[in-house]
């Protein structure tokens, strides 16, 4: 594989990266999240560039993909014409925060509770199954509710099939709490990877489902807002793109222009000589072939640092890439500091601003989308604009 291409990043960028990393001054030795408004903010603006005269519906779902659902929605705000969710509760956490925006929650309502809850918060329920036709009936909710239903073109998860759906449309244009003219929606399955073929099939089943249909249509995530322009539809739904992760198996974000919004930051909290033939932690994964100095970072898997990460899964430490050897524990790794110069108190980078995460994931056998989901409540977390 190609030595991939770095994130963009000015050495003015990185020397204010750096100054304001590690609270050293204050002897806080911890797992931190840096999260950059700016980059967030310009991978919006290559999502609209690609979505041309269509309306951006940014996924915040699972907490806006680790990065925070309300803070990422506030820096949206004025880019992006409205936000996508997965369940209620997180719509409503949206508009407890303020957001006014539009907001679609993926997998709807399973009642005529929550179809009230959705109506009083304008919040726009996805219909994906003719149990939630049957739930919500034929009452009125006080407002009237937008809805969107979900057709299954071939992911096979959730979705009318293109048989059912003329049938499910027509039945939901009958319902006096829903306003005329649903929105339809797809989910592409295999939009990431190289053949277009799939995807291609997925575009034109729906394209034929829709065709009598006169409300708003939305097809693409960010995979196929990059590599399928004939999709069309009148919104698109980018999500791990304006994070700053590459959607597709292939190539590198940086080769999309996109920009890291998450640095998962921490400090060295020891430099030390292991001798040739011992073993670093649990289970002695790793023996040290020579006598050598192993960094201690204070980070594990109880932050959201991936425990299957190998020996080897790249990782920074004073702006030199190294790697790191040994298990993974819950409050520290080890790192291989040969031929670094590093010294306690130093910054670690696990990834963002300057290694990719999907390096990292890739290492460690997984997709950026996890790594972003599963950080912990314990990482302390700040706000900033880099490039403002
Ligand atoms: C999560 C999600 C998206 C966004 O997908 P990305 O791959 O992150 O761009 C779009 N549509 C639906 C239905 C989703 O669940």
């Amino acid at each position: 594989m190609a030595e991939p291409t770095l994130p963009r990043l000015t050495p003015k960028l990185l020397a204010a990266f750096n100054t304001l990393a590690p609270e050293a001054a204050s002897g806080l030795r911890r797992a931190t999240l840096t999260l950059d408004l700016s980059a967030l903010r310009h991978n919006a603006m290559v999502a609209k560039r690609a979505a041309g005269q269509r309306k951006i519906l940014a996924a915040v779902k699972a907490d806006g993909y680790g990065h925070g659902a309300a803070t990422v929605a506030h820096a949206l705000r004025g880019i992006v014409d409205g936000f996508m969710v997965a369940s209620l509760g997180e719509g409503e956490a949206l508009r407890q925060a303020g957001i006014t925006q539009r907001i679609v929650v993926l997998q709807g309502v399973m009642n005529q509770a929550e179809a009230r809850r959705a109506a009083k918060r304008f919040l726009e329920p996805v219909f994906h199954h003719a149990s939630q036709i049957d739930a919500v009936g034929t009452v009125g909710f006080g407002l009237p509710l937008t809805v969107w239903l979900k057709i299954d073109t071939g992911m096979h998860r959730v979705g009318f099939t293109p048989q059912e759906f003329p049938a499910a449309y027509a039945r939901v244009s009958t319902l006096r709490g829903v306003r005329p003219n649903s929105g339809v929606l797809t989910h592409f399955a295999r939009a990431d990877e190289p053949d277009a073929a799939p995807t291609q099939a997925q575009i034109a089943l729906f394209q034929q489902a829709t065709a009598p249909c006169a409300g708003e249509l939305s097809l693409c995530n960010s995979a196929g807002l990059l590599a399928f322009p004939e999709a069309g539809g009148d919104w698109v739904r980018p999500g791990i793109m304006l994070y700053g992760g590459n959607p597709f198996t292939e190539g590198t974000a940086a080769a999309h222009d996109l920009r890291p919004v998450m640095s998962l930051t921490t400090q060295l909290i020891a430099v030390r000589t292991v001798l040739a033939g011992e073993s670093v932690g649990y289970g002695g994964r790793f023996t040290a072939p020579e006598t050598m100095p192993v960094g201690v970072a204070a980070i594990g898997y109880g932050d959201g640092y991936p425990r299957h990460a190998p020996d080897g899964t790249p990782i920074i430490v004073n702006g030199q890439r190294a790697a790191l050897i040994g298990r993974v524990s819950m409050d520290l790794i080890t790192i291989d500091l040969r031929g670094i110069t590093a010294a306690v108190g130093d910054m670690v980078e696990c990834w963002g601003a300057q290694l990719p995460i999907d390096e990292v994931a890739s290492a460690a056998a997984t997709i950026s989308y996890e790594l972003m989901c599963q950080m912990s409540g314990r990482v302390a977390r700040r706000v900033v604009e880099l490039d403002a």
